[in-house]
């Protein structure tokens, strides 16, 4: 996991989870507008500079590790890949009494606070409840925008 980054105004972003929710379906309904005549015109070129977009934005945000399969809206828009064990589906069972980390104990759990963000998400929030499937590790370093748009973060890799 690269190296957990607290950047100036991210904790405080990430605690005004319902206006991010917000800014992120804004968010998908440009992206797919823009981002087919984009591809249409310089496929390769479109594709780094999204990707290179990702990374640099929701690095700074969320720590992105650029799993390549967002679930931020189903984490209380917090990135799971932040989790030292990378869970995708709830806390291990080692999160201390208050709330910290059981590998990291100066921070506070992944899962402690997406819950609590989630609950503060008026449109997503309950999608928290849902199975995640195992995350595709095929997919690592390549652009969730791009994999949601053409549904390739749905795909199941052969012999699975
Ligand atoms: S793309 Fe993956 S690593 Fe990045 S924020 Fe979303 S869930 Fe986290």
């Amino acid at each position: 996991m690269r190296e957990a980054r607290r950047k100036p105004g991210s904790e405080w972003l990430k605690d005004r989870p319902a206006f991010l929710e917000d800014v992120y379906a804004l968010f998908q309904r440009a992206f797919r507008t823009v981002y087919p005549p984009m591809k249409r015109m310089a496929p390769r070129t479109s594709e780094g500079f999204i990707t290179w977009a990702e990374e640099v934005g929701k690095g700074y945000v969320f720590n992105c590790q650029m799993c390549g399969q967002c679930v931020l809206h189903s984490t209380g828009m917090t990135c799971p890949m932040t989790c030292p064990k990378n869970l995708r589906n709830g806390p291990c069972g080692g999160v201390r009494a208050d709330g910290h980390c059981e590998v990291i104990p100066e921070r506070m759990c992944v899962w402690v606070q997406a819950w609590e963000r989630s609950r503060h998400m008026p449109k997503s929030g309950d999608e928290i409840l849902l199975l995640q499937p195992p995350v595709n590790r095929q997919l690592k370093d390549t652009s969730s925008w791009i994999n949601w748009l053409e549904g390739i973060d749905e795909e199941t890799p052969p012999g699975w």
